[in-house]
């Protein structure tokens, strides 16, 4: 028979891991491995002791390689002749007798919660699927009687039924820990239901689904009185669901309770729920309620649903908070999507996203979907009230402010987007297509049959078939074994081996690279009418730069990588100037934005290092100075002749950004092709020249060990859940200047935005802005960009990054 766990039969939590590791195996009780000694301290972290909870396991036995996992089958090729068939899946019988064995213990505890630690667990005990997707929900666990054994000595007449919540594994913690607070968060939802048995909290929500004209028209119209009689504001939540580049429905709520679905596609009429007349009238007092001076209108990533409102409806509603941004503002490092901040703040909660998708005109009608957009509304007014706390009770709100209102410089860029010279990108695409064809003609003329790079079929078969070579393996992830590589690591290494391989990898290497630039950049699609319109987000990434990607209507790219023109890529090969084809408007000059060093002076800055700060001041080049002194040559200079780059300039001044930011000799050396010797040696000597870099490096990271957070002179933050080690130190400290460029960049927008609005920002990529002011302005707009690019960062001392720009009337490439 089954093992059962331990702990106090009256127990009002009883947590369910998955099965036991060595340690449980040898001493014969759960949790009592490096596991354990995590959960003790999640529970310890919460106020809960282990004595307080009943703990037990699926099952209580070792699976092979401590993988519980091993005895289930996820593929048909997995199944043994000794599975049975449970919840779904195929097991083996040890999973069903735990189970029972579970049942047995969840009878004589009869918690009032049950936590199921980890995917296995909870699918056992609820068959959900995925707990990355699950966890925090508060499920009622109520098991079904075909799951029970027959002679189930439990009252089977009253079945237990009480709440379940799942939440990370304490091992998956102790893999990745930046979870770890993301459990201690759902433990705390745990701690909050453990009471009762009951599922009490369950919010009343008042629904509209399937509404006449009437009822949208009755309700469009009272929130719009609503509105003219509350001078303070009212709070409409919205969000839109879309299908095949149209509006498929539009939610609105007005409280935490109460929201309407506005259906406009139907896939019980192909022309749609509402006559053409009756959708006029609809969008006609949305406008007017989405639009009123008194409405602040609320979302979950907006600058997706105002790229359709303005396509489809031609307004684009009074956004005030937008919730992405706002939890953004708070937790840079966090994930972003509406279930999972619902998860963290709200009071009950429930993961609901996959009705979105799972509605099917058959089975659950459109309703499902409906009903989900419905959810949608609520959930982002929870959301979007206590983000809003949260930001008050960490001093964010000049950030979240900031971040907000640069929604709207943003849309009016994605909404303008940008002219693109066509027949320049027919030609650099020409010039491409038949430079791969040049490729492909060589791989046909050295194997003697053709050969796609892009096949991992083909690729393996040659090099490790064919071509007999010694097996390199991508790395093996959760104990799956990895596979055959034949990626650019992979390749690079066969050619270190294989001298005479060489030519066909270098080649193989630049059709790949020809391949990504070509669909990448000069195919990008453009929209309808010939201009690329790309998508940005806000809250892209954690330094707070902006990332770029298709747009809602599949045009545009991510331009962040986009290379410089003149740049050759990775493997040497020389790429057409991309940026040759995105050109201003009729009658426009284009222009581009250029920091100058703006990273060394924020790192001289923070450092509050005089004598480099006197270097700056002086319009001399620190580089260059310290290495002519480093090298004892004071010939030393910027460039070559030639106008190219000169070599021991470039070395040393990413020697100087690596070191700033913590770099290891090693690390440097490898990076630069220096001796770990030299690399050492000279950073030994900068460190000492410039000593207040080490201190300040030092008094960084005994900082960051101490609050966890760095925080910018904006007062922008990024917490580090995670443990604080040396590469944290290093992300940390790297994460400062990256992220007040972004910010400055930011600021120089939004002054354009605000104060010069005939001089418009095209493009914001990597830390520049390029845009198009009118031709015949040209001098004066000159003036107010280099204005409006004063911006002053309010260290002790002040700092303005001085900006170039360089224009052009023809490309941004030839700028
Ligand atoms: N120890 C247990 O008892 N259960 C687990 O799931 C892991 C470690």
């Amino acid at each position: 028979m089954a093992r059962a766990g331990e702990g106090p039969p009256e127990a009002r939590i009883l947590i369910v891991g998955e099965a036991w590791g060595a340690e449980e195996e040898r001493r014969g009780a759960p949790f009592v491995g490096a596991s354990g000694e995590e959960l003790n301290k999640q529970l310890r972290d919460v106020d809960l002791t282990r004595n307080e909870c009943y703990l037990t396991n699926l099952v209580n036995a070792r699976p092979p390689f401590n993988d519980i996992e091993k005895w289930m089958a996820f593929k048909k090729k997995d199944i043994t002749s000794d599975m049975v068939s449970f919840r779904g899946r195929w097991v083996k019988p040890q999973i069903v007798e735990g189970f029972h064995q579970l049942l047995r213990e969840i009878h004589l505890v009869k918690p009032n919660v049950i936590v199921a630690l980890g995917s296995q667990a909870l699918w056992a005990l609820s068959g959900a699927v995925g707990v990355a997707k699950w966890r925090g929900s508060q499920l009622r666990c109520a098991i079904t009687r075909d799951l029970y054994p027959s002679g189930f000595l439990g009252p089977l007449d009253s079945p237990w039924a009480g709440k379940l919540i799942p939440t990370y594994h304490p091992a998956y913690v102790l893999r990745d820990y930046a979870s770890r607070p993301i459990v201690l968060n759902d433990l705390k939802r745990v701690v909050r239901e453990r009471h009762t048995a009951e599922y009490s909290n369950e919010p009343s929500w008042r629904f509209t689904v399937r509404p006449s004209l009437d009822v949208v028209l009755a309700r469009l119209r009272e929130l719009t009185q609503r509105a003219d009689q509350s001078p303070e504001g009212i709070w409409i939540d919205f969000d839109l669901e879309t299908r095949a580049g149209h509006i498929a429905c539009a939610g609105i709520s007005w409280s935490l309770e109460d929201a309407l679905c506005i259906p406009l596609m139907c896939v019980e009429d192909s022309r749609g729920y509402w006559s053409a007349e009756e959708e006029g009238q609809i969008v006609f007092w949305l406008y007017r309620l989405l639009t009123h001076p008194n409405v602040r209108v609320r979302g979950q990533n907006l600058l997706y649903d105002a790229q359709y409102t303005y396509r489809h409806w031609h307004f684009v509603p009074k956004v005030a908070q937008d919730t992405m941004i706002a939890h953004h503002s708070a937790w840079a490092g966090l994930q972003k999507s509406l279930a999972f901040q619902a998860s963290m703040y709200c009071n009950h909660y429930v993961y609901w996203k996959d009705d979105g998708k799972t509605w099917n005109p058959a089975a659950t009608g459109e309703d499902q979907l409906w009903r989900y957009n419905c959810v949608d509304c609520v959930r982002t007014r929870e959301v979007g009230e206590a983000v809003s706390e949260t930001i008050e009770q960490l001093g964010l709100q000049a950030v979240d402010a900031f971040q907000q209102r640069m929604f709207w410089p943003v849309l009016q860029c994605m909404q303008r987007g940008i002219a693109i010279d066509k027949r320049l990108r027919n030609e650099f695409a020409a010039e491409l297509m038949s430079e791969m064809e040049k490729r492909e003609a060589f791989f046909y003329r050295v194997l003697g049959h053709t050969l796609n790079p892009r096949s991992s079929k083909q690729m393996t078969e040659l090099f490790y078939g064919d071509l007999k070579q010694q097996p390199i393996f991508t790395p093996a992830k959760r104990g799956i074994p990895g596979h055959l590589s034949c990626d650019g690591a992979a390749l690079e290494k066969i050619a270190v081996r294989e001298p005479l391989l060489r030519p066909l990898i270098r080649a193989i290497s630049e059709y790949r690279s020809l391949g990504v630039f070509l669909s990448t950049f000069v195919l990008a699609p453009l929209d309808i009418d010939g201009r690329m319109r790309t998508s940005y987000n806000i809250c892209g990434t954690e330094t707070y730069r902006f990332s770029s990607s298709e747009n809602a209507f599949g045009s545009g790219t991510n331009l962040q990588n986009i290379p410089k023109g003149g740049d050759d890529d990775d493997t040497g090969l020389a790429l057409p100037n991309v940026r040759k084809i995105f050109v201003p408007d009729p009658g426009y000059t284009i222009f581009d934005t250029d920091l100058s060093k703006a990273d060394l002076r924020i790192v001289t800055w923070e450092a509050d290092e005089p004598e480099m700060k006197a270097m700056l001041r002086e319009g001399r080049d620190p580089y260059v100075e310290v290495a002519r002194e480093f090298y004892k040559d004071p010939s030393i200079r910027k460039t070559n002749p030639d106008g190219s780059e000169n070599p021991r300039y470039r070395t040393f001044k990413s020697f100087c950004h690596g070191t700033h930011y913590l770099g290891t000799p090693a690390g440097l050396a490898q990076r630069l092709g220096l001796t770990v010797h030299v690399a050492e040696s000279t950073q030994r000597w900068y460190l000492g020249r410039f000593s207040r870099i080490r201190e300040w490096q030092k008094e960084f990271c005994a900082q960051l060990r101490s609050r966890r957070y760095v925080q910018n002179i904006f007062g922008y933050r990024r917490y580090y859940f995670d443990r604080v080690d040396d590469a944290t130190c290093r992300e940390a400290i790297a994460w400062l200047p990256q992220s007040t460029v972004a910010l400055y960049i930011n600021r120089i927008w939004m002054a354009i935005y605000e104060q010069h609005p005939h001089i418009q920002i095209l493009l914001q990529v990597h830390d520049s802005l390029v845009g198009q002011f009118p031709t015949w302005r040209k001098d004066g707009c000159l003036k107010q960009l280099a204005a409006a690019s004063q911006i002053t960062l309010p260290y002790p001392d002040p700092l303005i990054i001085p900006v170039g720009v360089k224009h052009s009337e023809v490309s941004w490439g030839a700028c």
